[in-house]
């Protein structure tokens, strides 16, 4: 049976990215050696992780100055990464969610932490707007793309401060102003490569600015002057990374994802707006394109288990709600095609109708 991808993360790839993955692994470039068994420093694999960071910058048309890395560890990483090669005296953090708040926790081990706003205690269903960002901090962090909650920041924010966003979640989805950021980083598992690789897109002259001693693998300057080479890098991720960046400028690049993204989710959050039954979970304004909360109305609660069965039966895959949320997440990720959405949105009808 044809299955429908709608996994948070890791999730859907392109199949393109992982027939060409398969490829590699059996004959990596000609070589007549696995892409698993090559050294990190042959010319090839070199070849594979420069076109992957000139396709970061293309694609994002991003400004001098910056460079992109591909780094071990996960967003999780970053989390500490940051505050340790920023964090002087004190940053601003937006609390819109679980992820926000793990960033949150590391940072303050490394020095004061304004929390500017957060909306826990509506159970983060909407993005704080009324608050200031303190001009004196050394950087503002924000979570563009809430994946658990499925809320979304949909524009680079205008602040007086040094912004800094994970965007594991909706990297790619839309054009960003990379000139607003200092970092921007994420885990691919999302949106781009399977586990094991995180990329961080660094304005190089933002380092360099606090005191303490940095671990050799923890600065980002170490990676920046070797290329991601200082160590060996997550090869394999790396390489499907590329086939997706690939895929990514042979569709049209980021404003045709962000148009297939749209489309996908108003799709579904029109059916839920005229469904009886299920009903979204956060703020109209605030809802993310990328990650899709919904629930079933209080009368139907009961009935939410049978949904997953039935909609499991026509091959739908990962429509579970995170258990902070309950109900069911959708993730509409770019190599999720139109018609997997469709077919999740036939099934809510037809449970509806039954
Ligand atoms: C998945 C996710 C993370 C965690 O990523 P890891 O690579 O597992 O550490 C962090 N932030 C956001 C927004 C995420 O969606």
């Amino acid at each position: 049976m044809k299955k429908h991808n709608f996994y948070a993360g890791p999730s859907i790839l392109s199949r393109q990215a992982i027939d060409n993955t398969i490829d590699a692994v059996r004959d990596f470039a000609g070589t007549g050696l696995s892409i698993l068994e090559i050294s990190h420093r042959s010319k090839e694999f070199s070849a594979v992780i420069e076109e992957a960071q000139a396709l970061f910058k293309e694609l994002l048309d991003i400004p001098a100055g910056y460079e992109v890395v591909f780094l071990g560890g996960g967003a999780s990483t970053q989390f500490c990464m940051v505050p340790m090669n920023l964090l002087a005296k004190k940053a601003a953090y937006l609390d819109t969610g679980t992820w926000a708040n793990k960033a949150i926790k590391e940072a303050k081990l490394f020095g004061e932490v304004d929390v500017v706003a957060s909306s826990k205690e509506a159970n983060y269903t909407f993005v704080p707007k009324d608050y200031t960002v303190p001009a004196d901090v050394d950087y503002f962090h924000i979570t563009t793309n809430n994946t658990i909650f499925g809320t979304e920041i949909r524009k680079d924010l205008d602040v007086p401060a040094r912004l800094v966003a994970d965007m594991s979640s909706d990297i790619f989805s839309r054009p960003v102003d990379v000139s607003k950021y200092d970092i921007i980083y994420g885990g691919a598992q999302k949106n781009l490569a399977p586990a094991g690789v995180t990329f961080v897109i660094v304005k190089v002259d933002a380092l360099g600015k606090v005191d303490r001693a940095l671990p050799t693998m923890l600065n980002y300057k170490t990676h920046i002057d070797k290329g991601s080479m200082f160590n060996t890098p997550p090869v394999l991720p790396i390489y499907t990374a590329l086939q997706t960046l690939r895929w990514y400028k042979e569709l049209g690049g980021v404003k045709e994802l962000q148009r297939r993204d749209e489309e996908k989710a108003a799709y579904l959050y029109d059916a839920i707006d005229s469904s009886k039954m299920f009903v979204g979970t956060v703020n109209a304004e605030d809802r993310s394109i990328m990650n899709v909360c919904f629930v079933m109305k209080p009368e139907y609660k009961e009935l939410e288990k049978e949904f997953i069965d039935f909609a499991t039966a026509r091959g739908i895959v990962g429509i579970k709600g995170h258990r902070s949320v309950g109900g069911f997440r959708a993730s509409l990720y770019n190599a999720l095609p139109l018609d997997s959405v469709k077919v999740l949105v036939e099934a809510m009808h037809d449970f509806e109708n039954r």
